[in-house]
Order: C-alpha cells, then sequence, then structure tokens
C-alpha cells in the first residue's frame, strides 16, 4: 500500500509500503481524508533530517480490529485523536487528566517510532483503539479536521472569554479562523484579526469566520492600531512566539493571552513585563497534548458553529501528493488548508 514520507526542505515523496500485523488493542483505519497540518510544514520545511511519515489529522474507516479493542467494529468511521491521557496517571485521578502532557499510554506520534510504516498520509494506517473516536453526520474531509478544532478549541477555552470583550486573533490560519468563530459564540463583542495582507484567502475567511476589523500587519503595526476601547481583554495567538510582546502592548488590564504553537528554533521572546505586572495580565498555554474535546466539536460541526469545509482552499491525491503540496505552497495567496481526500 502506498504511504507518503517527508524530509526537510520540502521534499515529498509516496513509497509502497508493507503494513505489519496489529496487536491485540490496536485496528487498521483506511484513511479517506488527512489534513496537512502547521506541524506538517514546520517538519517539512526544517525540521525533519530523515525521512519520515507525517500526518496526524485524518479521518477513515474501521477495516480490522485487534482482539482487545472495545467499542470498534469494522466499518465504523472515525476520527482520530493523536494522543490521549493516562487514565490511572495522578493527574487525571485528580479530575484534571487535561494536565497529563507527557501521555505513555496511548499515542499515536510514538507508536510512529516503532516502525509502524505510515501515518495519517497513507492508504492505512495502524492506530491504537483507545484513539479512534467514532462520528455520524460528518464528511470526512470535515471529520480530519476535528483535530485542529480541538487545539482551536483548547486556545479559547484558555482564554476564558467574557460577554463583551474584545478579541484580538492574531494569525488567520486555519487554527485562528476556528478560534475566532468559537470565540464570537463564546460572548466576543469586537473581533480583530490580525494577518498579513499577502495571504488574501485567509484575510477573506476572516470577514466571514467573525473578525469584524481587519488589521495587516505588513502594513501596520498592532501598537498604531486604534482599538475601540484603547486595546483588547483576550488575545488568541497562533503566530509565532517572538511577537508575544507586541500583542501584550495592545492588552488592556486584567487581559489574558492564550497562546499555541511550537517553536523549535526561537522559542525564547521578550516583552515588557512592567506591563504584564501594573496592568495584571496573563499569558496561558495552550497545548492540545493530550487531545481532547473530540465529542463537543464533532457536535459544533454538525450544528453549524463552526463551519469548516471553507477552509479547505487545496484538495491533494495520495498518488500526486508531492505535485499538490508543490502547488499549495506555490499558491501562497490562495493557501488556507490543503487536504488529502480518497475514494
Ligand atoms: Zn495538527
Amino acid at each position: 500500500m502506498k504511504a507518503a514520507y517527508l524530509k526537510a526542505p520540502r521534499q515529498f515523496e509516496v513509497r509502497e509500503i508493507e503494513l505489519r500485523e496489529i496487536h491485540e488493542d490496536e485496528v487498521i483505519v483506511d484513511v479517506r481524508a488527512c489534513g496537512y497540518c502547521g506541524h506538517d510544514n514546520i517538519l517539512a520545511s526544517y525540521h525533519a533530517k530523515e525521512w519520515e511519515p507525517f500526518g496526524h489529522e485524518f479521518a477513515g474507516v474501521v477495516s480490522k480490529v485487534g482482539g482487545r479493542v472495545r467499542g470498534l467494529v469494522p466499518g465504523d468511521k472515525v476520527c482520530i485523536e493523536t494522543n490521549m491521557f493516562d487514565p490511572l496517571s495522578d493527574c487525571a485521578r485528580n479530575g484534571r487528566p487535561d494536565l497529563d502532557t507527557l501521555p505513555l499510554g496511548s499515542s499515536f506520534m510514538d507508536l510512529d517510532k516503532g516502525h509502524r510504516g505510515g501515518m495519517g498520509f497513507a492508504e492505512q494506517v495502524i492506530v491504537p483503539g483507545d484513539l479512534c473516536v467514532k462520528f455520524d453526520g460528518l464528511s470526512f474531509e470535515e471529520a480530519c479536521m476535528i483535530e485542529p478544532l480541538g487545539v482551536a478549541y483548547d486556545i479559547v477555552k484558555t482564554a476564558d472569554i467574557r460577554l463583551n470583550d474584545g478579541v484580538l486573533v492574531f494569525g488567520c490560519g486555519p487554527i485562528g479562523l476556528m478560534a475566532m468563530k468559537l470565540a464570537k459564540a463564546s460572548g466576543a463583542r469586537r473581533i480583530y484579526a490580525a494577518q498579513h495582507a499577502a495571504s488574501a484567502a485567509r484575510c477573506e475567511l476572516a470577514a466571514r469566520y467573525g473578525a469584524d476589523e481587519m488589521i495587516f500587519t505588513d502594513r501596520q503595526s498592532l501598537g498604531d492600531y486604534a482599538f475601540e476601547k484603547g486595546g483588547v481583554d483576550r488575545v488568541l495567538m497562533t503566530v509565532p512566539p517572538k511577537f508575544m510582546g507586541e500583542a501584550l502592548g495592545v492588552m488592556n488590564a486584567g487581559g489574558i493571552l492564550s497562546f499555541a504553537g511550537i517553536s523549535y528554533n526561537e522559542p525564547m521572546v521578550t516583552f515588557d513585563s512592567n506591563k504584564v505586572h501594573l496592568d495584571k495580565l496573563q499569558i496561558r498555554g495552550s497545548n492540545a497534548i493530550p487531545a481532547l474535546y473530540f465529542p463537543m466539536c464533532i457536535e459544533m460541526v454538525k450544528a453549524g458553529i463552526v463551519e469548516l469545509k471553507p477552509l479547505i482552499s487545496h484538495r491533494m491525491r495520495l498518488e500526486t501528493l508531492p505535485e499538490d503540496l508543490a502547488r499549495y505552497y506555490s499558491e501562497r495567496d490562495k493557501a488556507v488548508k490543503a487536504v488529502m481526500v480518497r475514494d
């Protein structure tokens, strides 16, 4: 069967590989859709020194079930959590499974190190049964975006948005756009979307996803923008960490900045600590490890609270993935989300 691999800088290859036998607690998922994530982009752009399989945002149909897997049968439609908290960990037992940030048990990402074969960009994938969340009533291309929607939900939850808040969404990629929609649904009154003007499709979608005002960060610095209340009450930040100081600079007293985004090359930041002290600001980290909230995200998409299909700017095929990704990279103005679909 076919599986895709990547290596920096931006090399992609589709290989013919053999799936190993599944263990008792695993299933085989026939992949029907897989999203290309910002993290895949980091791997492809500079982090992957060796060839490695990729794709963790996927959905498909269960085709084989190990003997000890509960609640799944062949034919079930599932989307996949990247990892899961250990229910026996102290934090889970203390009622905070979300704090089990190094889950040793079920992790789709770690499984890969055990020469399992491919990841989501493949015809079939071996997955721990515990990571499969069943769904109905969504298309597969929507279902593969439940994973990033869970990431967006975590950012919004972490920001603790209150009725009438002014919210700055810093970065209008797929996660930022989803978070924008959820922020509006959470009671934000005015949403400011900050994004480079060159990403035309992202700017256009921002209006559809709830932005009241657009700030083009390549033309104007945040500090020069005339915010209605002088600044903002909340920041949802998905741009690289080096922009944190700029975001903190436009926050109103008591503000909360919710940040998500791993940086391998520039994790250190500087900001005005007096501003944080005097204005009682909070910087809160959001991290979707362990993956949570899938059932709720499925419900929200079905209820129309957030639309996922408009985010797909590029549909790709496994067979032509290298060419399709090259096209995605070359069309920067159109690029929002690239999704592989299979019949
Ligand atoms: Zn992702």
